[in-house]
């Protein structure tokens, strides 16, 4: 599953170095290196899913694992006030390193976006 040029593959072996602050047998999840808030957190599946686009049924569990996660790990990181998930999918979408990954961004008012 792994794909060798994949630098979140390399991370997810242990390959490459990163700022882990959690893990179990479907995920990891470390620091981004160039964090957009006080908490810019990466949720990478193990697995090697290129993007949203890639998944399938048997992805379900995966993913419902992955959201269920996300408000845990807020909590884990005193985003008691809310936070802010974000999924670049594609080269159109802003998708810079292709193995499927969940932002997760909080810690200051940075969002100015509202639907009101
Ligand atoms: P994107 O593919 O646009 O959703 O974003 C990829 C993210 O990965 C960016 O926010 C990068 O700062 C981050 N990133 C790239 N390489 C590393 C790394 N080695 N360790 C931690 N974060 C990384
Ligand atoms: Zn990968």
């Amino acid at each position: 599953m792994k794909e060798s040029n994949c630098i979140f593959c390399k991370i997810v072996a242990g390959e490459l170095p990163s700022n882990q602050v959690y893990q179990d047998d479907q995920v990891i999840v470390f620091k981004d290196i160039n964090p957009k808030a006080p908490v810019h957190l990466l949720m990478v599946p193990r697995e090697h899913i290129i993007s949203l686009n890639e998944l399938q049924s048997q992805h379900d569990s995966l993913i419902a694992h992955c959201l269920r996660l996300l408000p845990q790990l807020a909590k884990q990181q005193g985003l008691n006030n809310g936070f802010r998930t974000v999924i670049n999918t594609g080269a159109g979408g802003g998708q810079i390193v292709f193995h499927l990954h969940i932002h997760l961004l909080g810690g200051i008012v940075i969002f100015t976006h509202r639907c009101t």
